[in-house]
């Protein structure tokens, strides 16, 4: 059992944080309240054990201080619906208005900080501005998955402020990172990494980790045509990052080395302008002709990597097959969507992480036909790419 579940938070004040860096319409609507629905288990396990509960997060990218455009009040309402508890909210995350509204709060209840990045130390990881916040909280609690590859006050800096046993990951860090280890050094073999997306650069140091782990990757997206021209191939006005034909070649002839089978789309679905309405056709991937771009993966290739994916027994998937934003090109990432479904009803353990591929299978409907969804895009991606979490090593260290 973890430390935060074993913990009993009864009559004590925790301070969590969370990720609600949601996004909003223009009349502050939530579009996509994922990341906040994942943390509400967390918070209603301390105020059932009896414990109040501080929550402070960030939204958006404020640069000049309070902004009312990124302050957090516009989620309170949801929130207090989620939570079926009525949320107070703090105007501000430190200062008289936060010390007073935290030490008010009773048993069961809830406080909402503002954005804490109205205040630039929050980014910088100011020691000072950390142990502010400290002094909210009896207890410290990171729920915040899609912040922990930044060193920031409230996902890092502040752990130092609490002792070892008043310090804990919440139940959405703990799944996180169960589910990243599980993949990254617990995989069942053949374990398939599905690579999407729009660059190279991107994906680069993730491929490279991952050659020492997986048995196969598949590589798909607009990355791909910088494989395809740098291995001679016609591409047309498909996306390329010419300067990373070199590391293209590298990685296949790393991967060779290793053992580790990578697969290339053999077809594409290309047209003649980045555009859902203009002309499109199936076409080989090596001989796209002049004026043509490819928008997704072929037909020929959906089988393909279905079949690689269907003979899974662990998957990750970061980044879509194609312009899934276009109705005319989903169906390469849709495909492997239902790829990765069936694998899991066999019984492979899948792990789907990165915004993209996230909001493709949540538009699709795959969520609950995967075995874990990750909330963190960028945190999950360095979490693969093998580097240390500062929001994870800040409580395990
Ligand atoms: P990433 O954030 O790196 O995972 O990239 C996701 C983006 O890649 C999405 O917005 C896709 O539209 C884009 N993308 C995928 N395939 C292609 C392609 N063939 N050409 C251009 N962009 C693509």
């Amino acid at each position: 059992m973890s430390q935060f579940s074993s913990h009993s938070f009864a009559g004590q004040k925790a301070l969590i944080r969370v990720d609600f860096n949601v996004p909003l319409d223009d009349a502050y609507n939530i579009t996509d309240d994922t990341r906040m629905r994942a943390t509400i288990p967390t918070i209603q396990k301390i105020i059932k054990d009896g414990g109040s509960v501080i929550l402070m997060s960030h939204l958006g990218r404020p640069k000049d201080g309070p902004t009312s455009k990124y302050s957090l009040i516009h989620i309170v309402g949801h929130l207090s619906k989620l939570l079926s508890v009525e949320v107070q909210f703090a105007n501000d995350c430190i200062g008289e208005e936060a010390v007073n509204k935290a030490a008010a709060l009773q048993p069961g209840q809830v406080l909402l900080l503002e954005n804490l990045r109205f205040y630039k130390e929050e980014e910088k990881g100011d020691d000072a501005f950390a142990q502010k916040l400290s002094k909210l909280g009896d207890v410290y609690v990171n729920d915040a998955f899609g912040t922990a590859h930044r060193a920031h006050a409230s996902t890092a800096v502040i752990a130092q402020f609490f002792a070892p046993g008043s310090k804990m990951f919440g139940l959405v860090m703990n799944a996180e990172v169960a589910s990243a280890e599980k993949v990254l050094h617990g995989s069942e073999k053949p374990f398939t990494a599905i690579i999407g997306g729009a660059k190279v650069s991107d994906k680069i140091l993730i491929i490279e980790n991952l050659l020492d782990r997986a048995t196969d990757i598949i590589i798909g997206g607009g990355m791909a045509y910088t494989f395809f021209k740098a291995q001679g191939g016609t591409i047309g006005t498909s996306i390329c990052e010419d300067d990373r034909m070199p590391l293209a070649l590298e990685i296949l002839a790393k991967a060779k080395a290793k053992g580790v089978n990578i697969h290339l789309p053999v077809d594409n679905i290309i047209t003649t302008e980045f555009s859902n309405t203009t002309e499109r056709k199936n076409c080989e991937s090596m001989s796209i002709p002049d004026g043509w771009m490819g928008l997704d993966i072929g037909e020929a290739t959906r089988a393909k990597f279905a079949a690689v994916i269907e003979s899974s027994k662990t998957i990750l998937w970061n980044g879509p097959m194609g312009v899934f934003e276009m109705e005319n090109y989903q169906a390469g990432t849709k495909a492997i969507a239902e790829a990765v479904a069936a694998a899991t009803a066999k019984g492979a353990f899948s792990l789907v992480g990165g915004g993209d591929s996230v909001a493709a299978v949540n538009i699709f409907g795959f969520t609950d036909k995967v075995s874990y969804v990750s909330t963190g895009g960028g945190a999950m991606l360095e979490y693969f790419e093998g580097k240390v979490l500062p929001g994870i090593a800040a409580i395990t260290a």
